[in-house]
């Protein structure tokens, strides 16, 4: 007798999470099918660097397009759907809010809607995000915090994340959102705040760049490892009962300590830094953490690294020394 894998369906798998959780699930013998917008090699960078190119298939689909998304659920009857598509970056919201949020709402909607008509049973996971609650005024962050979202990249996330629980209370579907603190890795676009800080370092150091130019160093956040992450996005679709979770390392520190720490292990001076007014958001949370014990005592997600031990970590695979087994 065959034994059916279990299947899972990942959208935005050429990201940076997705390759991670691509890997993951391959590890645990999924078929994985994963969505993107294009299929073309420039896009499977992050699945070959988890060596697992070959152990995925990809499909094009626009995941705006609803009927598209309800074929796909009913051609491959997943068991799981982890929707990490999404327009990502806060900046880019303010820039181009209608896209954002047209895009990063509108998904969410036609995946939980295809999961009801056609495959309820499917387990549905929604990257939502710390960002959800920039504007509150309760530090750490738990879940039944009230939603106060301070960006359009926030409000569309915001949108998604009542959606899901919209369809877990009033279709009794298994959708739950994993609230995520930022979290980075060698995957990362150079848009984001510590790929930029690290690699422009290195530029530095190598001679090939005088200086880098960063916004405001005095906010805190909570800083994490991806291919960690990916573990509870994976133990939240394992549980008896669906549930919201946040996921972060439970700690802030300045971005400051996180450009000081890169410029002394590069031994930089802090000279290299300039600041730039119009990197500065119209809004920003002064400080922002999580509080991680749930996702630990419920979820068994063992993961206990302070950011700064996790920027040190990055550094390591960025410069080329080994990489460290990450214990915590
Ligand atoms: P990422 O590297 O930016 O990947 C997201 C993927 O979504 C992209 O590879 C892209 O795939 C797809 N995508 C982007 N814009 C799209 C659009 N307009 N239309 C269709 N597809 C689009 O993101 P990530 O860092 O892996 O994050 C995964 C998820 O977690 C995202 O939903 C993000 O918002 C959320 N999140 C991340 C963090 C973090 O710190 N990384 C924190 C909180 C929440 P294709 O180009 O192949 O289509």
């Amino acid at each position: 007798m065959t034994i059916r894998k279990k299947t899972a369906l990942i959208t935005g798998i050429t990201g940076q999470d997705g390759a991670f959780l691509a890997k993951l699930l391959v590890e645990r013998e999924y078929r994985v099918v994963g969505v993107s917008r294009n299929c073309g090699p420039s896009h499977r960078t992050g699945l070959r660097y988890a060596g697992i190119d070959d152990g995925v298939e990809l499909r094009s689909v626009d995941l705006a397009d609803a009927r598209c998304v309800t074929d796909l659920i009913s051609e491959l009857s997943p068991d799981e759907v982890y929707n990490l598509a999404a327009d990502s970056s806060v900046a880019n919201s303010f820039a181009e809010p209608r896209r954002v949020f047209e895009f990063n709402s509108l998904s969410v909607l036609n995946l939980l809607e295809a999961i009801r008509t056609v495959r309820p049973t499917a387990r549905f996971y929604q990257a939502s995000s710390s960002e959800m609650f920039a504007g509150s005024p309760v530090r750490p962050i738990v879940p039944e915090l009230r939603l106060a979202p301070l960006s359009p990249y926030a409000c569309s996330k915001a949108a998604g994340h009542q959606l899901t629980a919209m369809y877990r209370d009033c279709y009794g579907i298994f959708a739950v959102g994993g609230i995520l603190f930022n979290h980075e890795s060698i995957l990362r676009s150079e848009s984001y705040f510590v790929k930029k800080v690290i690699r422009s370092a290195i530029r530095i150091r190598d001679g090939a760049q005088d200086s880098m130019t960063l916004g405001n160093l005095d906010v805190r956040r909570d800083i994490g490892l991806a291919e960690r992450y990916v573990e509870a996005m994976w133990l939240m679709l394992q549980q008896t009962d669906p549930r919201n979770y946040v996921i972060c390392s439970g700690v802030s520190v300045r971005l400051r300590e996180v450009v000081d720490l890169v410029l002394r292990r590069l031994q930089l001076s802090g000279d290299v830094v300039c600041s730039q007014r119009t990197n500065l958001r119209p809004t920003d949370a002064a400080d922002i953490y999580g509080d991680p014990h749930p996702a630990r005592a419920e979820l068994g997600w063992q993961y206990a690294l302070h950011p700064l031990e996790a920027i040190d970590w990055l550094l390591d695979e960025e410069i080329g020394l080994p990489k460290k087994q990450i214990i915590g």
